[in-house]
């Protein structure tokens, strides 16, 4: 198991690696007094400083991030920005709620495409939609559920068969689909340096620099790195699946590694027998399926499997990627990936987020349950608003809180029961 209180991955994040290199980064080797200290620099932490430094202008602010923005887990993911709720949520019944949860994500949504506009970083963020596709019985029962979600709620939607999809997206490996027009893609390396360049200059920020410690000596918390420490009346906790590392959400989250892989870009012949829609994203129906995206500079890119709390070979996830890749486009004569690459997700029991003051000037939004970007960016800016005392969505109301998980060895034995049984019903998908 994983003893480090932050990531160390195998591999690059593919995403990062198509970028130029980052430059200027700065790593903190002094002893630092702030008012604030955010722990992690992805979307709810820069979501957090931003917000707080919009309502407290004078408070000194300081993120720290265990690695360099576009590297670490925020640059790893898959680039989907959704603007409504993951079917696995949308059930009739809870309409109202998912009504008020999609209003919060969609204006949050808009906030990150202004924020890119202003970067001079190109993130390739467009308003793409997203196909769900069913390869299954329970997948097909899936779709219909996410369906009738989406009438029920007057969202456009459009059906698709195997023959349409075939038509589009070059694939016949599923029996149909949906297509929502709710839904951007992004360069997910590109979009978090767009979203830290556009940090404010009074706000510090420290990359290579891990959190080791955190405790609290007397009013204020001391944060350990390994060159530096950190002294700060307030603390932000958002390095999510690590933050139990720290002491924080020990019974309640576990951390999740999940894999993806990117092809080079193709030859155009073989582009060509791809479907005719040129940059496409599709979602699983079942939570263990594999994620796919055509990229517009003419890649493929396939996300799947799952680690408990370590990070699985990346050769051997690597083979699995591309036996994934090839059943669904056996035209496909790449035989290697580009990169391939491992990202940590910090998991709780029932979906829902550890997200409040969980000690006296302390606060947390950890467990993105593999969907963040946009809820991570919501839950930073609402925590900035809850520090500061001002009027806060009922987050647990909305999205729920995280349960409690048994210890050790009861924990990991218990994933593995559930992912066995997930993997036999998901395997359809895999
Ligand atoms: C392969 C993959 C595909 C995914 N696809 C999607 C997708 O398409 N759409 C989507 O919405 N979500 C997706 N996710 C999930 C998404 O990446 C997360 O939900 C999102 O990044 C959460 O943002 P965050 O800022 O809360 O946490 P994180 O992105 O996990 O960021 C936490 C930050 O904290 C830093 N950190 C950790 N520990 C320490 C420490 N001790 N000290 C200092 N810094 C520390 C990390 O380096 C990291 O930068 C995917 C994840 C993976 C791995």
């Amino acid at each position: 198991m994983n003893k480090l209180s932050y990531p160390l991955y195998q591999h690059r994040s593919g995403w990062n690696a198509l970028l130029p290199p980052r430059t200027n980064t700065q790593l903190l080797s002094t002893e630092l007094n702030v008012d604030v200290a955010v722990i992690g620099a992805g979307y709810t932490g820069i979501a957090a400083a931003k917000r707080w430094q919009e309502l407290a202008p004078d408070d000194a602010i300081a993120i720290i991030d265990a690695s360099v923005v576009g590297e670490g887990t925020p640059g790893r993911n898959s680039g989907f920005l959704l603007e409504i709720a993951l079917a696995n949520d949308a059930r009739p019944e809870h309409m109202q709620r998912m009504m008020k949860c999609n209003a919060l994500i969609g204006a949050t949504l808009e906030k990150i495409v202004a924020a890119v506009d202003k970067s001079d970083i190109d993130c390739a963020l467009r308003r793409t939609g997203t196909y769900r596709a069913a390869a299954g019985r329970l997948g097909r029962k899936a779709l219909e559920q996410y369906r009738s979600f989406l009438h029920g709620a007057g969202l456009p939607y459009e059906r698709l068969d195997r023959a349409a999809l075939l038509q589009r997206l070059g694939t016949g490996f599923y029996q149909e689909g949906l297509y929502s027009p709710h839904c951007y893609l992004a360069q997910p390396a590109a979009l978090i340096r767009a979203l830290a360049q556009q940090l404010p200059p009074s706000i510090r920020l420290y990359e290579n620099t891990p959190a080791t410690a955190l405790t609290r000596t007397g009013n204020r918390w001391l944060i350990e790195t390994p060159d530096g420490a950190i002294s700060a009346r307030k603390v932000v906790l958002a390095n999510n699946g690590f933050s139990k590392m720290l002491g924080v959400g020990k019974s309640q989250l576990v951390t999740i590694y999940t894999y993806a892989a990117i092809t080079p870009v193709l030859e155009q012949g073989m582009l060509e027998s791809l479907g005719s829609e040129k940059n496409w994203g599709l979602l699983p129906t079942h939570r263990l399926g594999s994620t796919l995206r055509r990229t517009e500079d003419g890649r493929m890119m396939i996300r799947s499997r799952y680690g408990y709390e370590t990070e699985t070979s990346n050769g051997l996830v690597a083979k699995e990627l591309m036996r994934g890749l090839q059943q669904r486009f056996p035209q496909l004569n790449a035989s290697e990936f580009e990169h391939v690459w491992g990202g940590a997700i910090g998991f709780t029991f029932n979906g829902g987020p550890i997200w409040g003051e969980v000690k006296p000037g302390l606060f947390v939004s950890a467990g993105c349950n593999g969907g963040g970007v946009v809820k991570g960016t919501l839950f930073g800016e609402l925590l900035a608003d809850l520090a500061n005392r001002r009027k806060v969505a009922d987050v647990a109301g909305l999205f729920g809180r995280a349960s409690w998980m048994p210890p050790e060895p009861f924990r990991a034995l218990g994933f593995q029961l559930i992912s066995a049984l997930e993997k036999y019903r998901g395997r359809a998908e895999a």
